[in-house]
């Protein structure tokens, strides 16, 4: 499956350049443009779905554990002291290429990555009438 406009299925076609980190049936994991430090990567499944929803189940776990194998590695090679691994699905949410990637950002003391949340307060009553009604609408 292919998306003639997406960016990131032209990188797997091999119709614009990324510099390749990993490849194997399943993934492309090349260095993110953009990085948010040095080494970001990005794992890239190799057929178009545009996001977790899309994905499939079995894409999704091994997506996760090729991220858990790489940061294993990676952290040594970089010498970085940490891993983010991120995934936006979503405009609202950071999305801005639609084809599923899972970001691997390492982390090192001291960078200004600048990841991160304003952290809020959880209201009791709230959190309890949340979890009702995810009781109740859950399968
Ligand atoms: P997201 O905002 O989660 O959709 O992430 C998209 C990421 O793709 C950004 O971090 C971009 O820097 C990166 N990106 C966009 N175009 C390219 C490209 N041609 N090669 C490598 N990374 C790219
Ligand atoms: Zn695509």
């Amino acid at each position: 499956m292919r998306d003639e406009n997406c960016i990131f299925c032209k990188i797997l076609a091999g119709d614009i350049p990324s510099f390749k980190v990993y490849e194997d049936d399943d993934f492309m994991v090349i260095l993110d443009a953009g990085p948010a430090t040095r080494g970001h990567a990005l794992i890239i499944p190799k057929e178009h779905y545009k996001d977790l929803y899309e994905l499939p189940e079995e894409l999704a776990a091994k997506a996760f554990v090729l991220g858990k194998k790489l940061i294993t590695k990676l952290t040594g090679i970089l010498g970085c002291d940490g891993y983010n691994l991120v995934q936006n699905n979503g405009a609202v949410a950071g999305q801005t290429v639609g084809h599923f990637h899972l970001h691997l950002i390492p982390r090192y003391e001291g960078d200004d990555a600048g990841l991160g949340w304003h952290m809020g307060s959880l209201d009791a009553a709230d959190a309890a009438a949340l979890i009702d009604q995810i009781k109740e609408e859950m399968d």
